[in-house]
């Protein structure tokens, strides 16, 4: 959808990079990999033996279409390396001394978390790239901001935090409080910026329902930045989120392990993320093939980060799955280009349920379609040999008694969307099913072996 938004005199945190030519963003991207791989192949042990092994040179790396000799890594490497070199893995480039502080990722159950590091001049870094986003989306230091995060050992939005200071915002950080303390910090405290994963956003709309407040008359919030799930990007997650806070949202997405965001939306909103390119290298590619794949089609990111000085990344395949268009998709003026609809889920998210793709996002766009439905789950079991997929609905209170119609919408619209796979579809009790803060996990796996 074009905006109508006007180019602001002050549109851009760093005017000459995100306005640059094509051209010039990829003799930018060029001269900055040349020194990465230069720099990894004398600091990195990590990178050193890999590149041996499959017989490249820093000095081979002349033009983008080279970046197809440099060997591509893996997560599953990094852990190796991890678990060789505990506990932090020969990846690193500069001394542990250097470094200043440990995060880890979320820590998905049974797997080891990946530990990262970061130098004061990386943190500087990582702020540096959440303030194109913040900015991007207007944030400036007349905003009062809410964090609603717990800043423990999980990244998140650590970095946003930083940049909102060096913006010149007023950072309000809430830890561990409980959401009922954040719901009226917000409002007593005038906040016009609040920050948290989607399904969190809305966890907040609920509770402040409960406590009689109306965030649209008794707040004074006019932005929503979320980041953490890809549903931030989902359209009727979106409208639900505005329509309860009266307030537009914003979508960012990164990783930790390049410690911060690579894509952020801007303010006309034109239904996607641009992509930090003064900063990544961002490649779409075949999962299988590992071809590229051009403007348009779906296929995996991989990226190269320039950020980080102690954890080079290094064509690092991500598993995310996007479709990247032109900058022109977009009418702000900036030059990067762009993934349409943000992160659409991840290669490993694929679930083949009797011969039919299966994508959890996709099937929360078609449930939150319906505004009724407070929480869902998905639930995969095995039946006399068969597999079943199940999507259990906890409606908003008071609302038990549309679930007919909605069943039938919903058995409508998912069979359509997946080649008539039938879904069973079940209304659960309230307060059933689990609520998230960060990383929600709907999609509950009960076969003992996946086909
Ligand atoms: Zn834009």
């Amino acid at each position: 959808m074009p905006s109508k938004t006007k180019i602001a005199p002050d549109e851009y945190w760093n005017p000459r990079h995100e306005t640059m030519s094509r051209a010039d963003i990829a003799g930018l991207q060029v001269a900055k990999m040349r020194r990465q791989l230069e720099w990894a192949n004398v600091r990195s042990p990590f990178h050193k033996r890999r590149f041996r092994k499959a017989g490249f040179r820093p000095e081979q790396f002349r033009t983008l279409a080279d970046l197809r000799r440099i060997p591509a890594m893996t997560r599953e490497e990094w852990m190796e390396a991890q678990v060789a070199h505990p506990p932090y893995g020969d990846l690193l480039a500069a001394p542990v001394e250097t470094a200043v502080r440990l995060h880890t990722t979320s820590g998905t159950t049974g797997r080891m978390p990946l530990r990262a590091l970061d130098s004061m001049r990386d943190w500087e870094w990582i702020a540096e790239m959440w303030c194109h986003g913040f900015h991007a989306f207007g944030v400036r230091p007349k905003d009062t901001v809410f964090f609603a995060f717990s800043y423990a050992s999980f990244i998140g939005f650590w970095g946003a935090h930083y940049a909102c200071e060096k913006l010149g915002a007023l950072v309000i950080p809430s830890g561990s409080l409980p959401t009922d303390t954040r719901v009226k910090l917000i409002v007593e405290n005038g906040a016009t910026t609040v920050c948290a994963t989607p399904t969190y956003v809305l966890r907040l709309a609920q509770v402040a329902k409960d406590l009689g407040i109306d965030l649209r008359r008794d707040s004074k919030v006019d932005k929503i930045i979320l980041s953490g799930e890809p549903s931030g990007s989902v359209p009727a997650v979106r409208e639900k989120i505005e329509e309860l806070w009266g307030a537009p949202c914003g979508d960012t997405a990164g990783m930790t392990e390049i410690g911060t965001i690579m894509i952020f939306e801007c303010r006309h909103r034109p239904g996607g993320l641009h992509i930090l390119e003064d900063h990544f290298i961002e490649e779409v590619v075949d999962p299988e093939t590992m071809a590229p794949v051009p403007y348009g089609k779906r296929g995996e990111r991989v990226v190269t980060s320039f950020g980080r000085g102690i954890l080079p990344l290094i064509r690092y395949r991500t598993r995310d799955l996007v479709v990247r268009v032109p900058s022109s998709a977009c009418t702000c003026g900036r030059t990067f280009d762009l993934y349409e609809g943000g992160i659409l889920g991840r290669v490993d998210d694929m679930h083949k349920i009797r011969g039919t793709n299966v994508y959890p996002r996709a099937v929360e766009a078609i449930v939150r379609e319906h505004r009724d439905v407070d929480e869902f789950q998905i639930v995969l079991s095995r039946e006399k040999d068969r597999d079943e997929i199940t999507v259990r609905c906890e409606l908003l209170k008071g609302r038990e008694m549309r679930w007919p119609a909605i069943k039938k919408a919903l058995d409508h619209d998912l069979a359509e969307a997946h080649e008539n796979l039938r879904f069973g579809l079940e209304l659960a009790e309230p307060g059933a099913l689990p609520r998230f803060e960060l990383k929600a996990k709907r999609l509950v796996d009960k076969r003992d072996y996946r086909p």
